[in-house]
């Protein structure tokens, strides 16, 4: 069946996946450039906010709440929610699972089963017509067309209904499992959860509400910020930004910049080669900077996981795009 591509000015018409692999062309400066302002700007402005509060609405103790929140619900969304639960990478206990379940949920992306339909979905029609965020579908030409597909891949595909994956459809396993029911269900509670608790320890802390305040302010609403729009940034960057090492019918690409801070997400087109595999980092020096893989690896040594998925060399072998 012919699938009608938009990329850019550009129009394509694929005759299969296959073929798509053998378009793949460089990005144009504008997208990069709007990428750029887009996603570097206000991260910037955060910066420079912090170093400007600090002393007096930003205290050590709020870095350890931002830091510790961040790398406790990052892991729930790389290791949980996404190699766990979406593409069943390894196996684990039950209480291993709604751990991971109840930490990404704490990342305010959405409920689990909602988040896992939609990556799913995501994995199947990659860059094509049902990618509910994919940056090269919408038309247009130019700078702000540029910038109206970046921001749709990164956020603005969460305001609209049209491509979002249906539970019943995209997740009947996890649906099936009632403890992730519950966890899916109660969504507003953990949200509730990952705000509190760093209210409370600040309040502790501190010693009056202004603690509490900075608390809520930074070991939450921040880390929830930042947190989404490195993810997002999966989803928008790496999928137009970056190498490719090996082939796949989509537009993904790897961005070691974002690699430590995502936990290994942004080898991004690794993971669409390999969507199953519990490490995303498949060279040495990709894997060391793989923090969601170093996780599975010493669940692994642990005895909490076992069917830990690794791709073969002769398996990556067979999609490298390396001469
Ligand atoms: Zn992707
Ligand atoms: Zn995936």
């Amino acid at each position: 069946m012919a699938v009608p591509r938009r990329r850019g000015a550009e129009s394509f018409v694929a005759e299969s996946p296959s073929q798509l692999t053998s378009y793949l062309s460089p990005v144009s400066r504008t997208h990069k450039i709007a990428n750029f302002v887009g996603i570097v700007g206000p991260l910037v402005g955060l910066v420079v906010a912090m170093a400007l509060l600090w002393g007096s609405y930003f205290h050590p103790h709020d870095v350890v709440l931002l830091v510790v929140g961040y790398l406790l619900t990052g892991v729930g969304i790389t290791v949980g929610y996404h190699r766990l639960f979406t593409h069943r990478a390894f196996a684990t206990k039950k209480w291993v699972r709604y751990t991971f379940a109840i930490l990404g949920s704490m990342a305010v992306e959405g409920p689990i089963l909602a988040w896992v339909a939609d990556h799913r979905k995501h994995h199947q029609f990659s860059d094509q017509h049902g990618d509910p965020h994919s940056p090269h579908l919408m038309e247009g030409e130019g700078f702000f067309a540029a910038l109206k597909n970046l921001f749709h891949a990164h956020v603005g595909w969460l305001f609209v209904a049209e491509g979002r994956a249906e539970i019943q459809k995209y997740v009947p396993d996890l649906l099936a499992e009632r403890g992730l029911r519950i966890i899916h269900k109660l969504f507003g509670v953990w949200l509730a959860i990952s705000l509190i608790v760093p209210g409370l320890i600040g309040y502790f802390l501190v010693g009056n509400w202004r603690g509490a305040l900075t608390g809520v302010l930074w070991g939450g609403a921040i880390r929830i910020f930042l947190l989404h729009h490195v993810t997002f940034s999966i989803n928008s960057i790496c999928h137009f930004w970056g190498r490719r090492n090996f082939k796949s019918a989509d537009e993904s690409r790897n961005v070691w910049l974002l690699s430590l801070i995502s936990f290994g997400e942004s080898w991004h087109n690794n993971h669409h080669a390999f969507p199953t595999s519990a490490f995303h980092g498949m060279k040495r020096l990709e894997a060391a900077m793989d923090p969601g893989g170093w996780v599975i690896t010493g669940l692994e040594k642990l005895g909490l996981a076992w069917k830990v998925v690794r791709i073969p060399r002769e398996r990556q072998a067979s999609k490298s795009l390396a001469a």
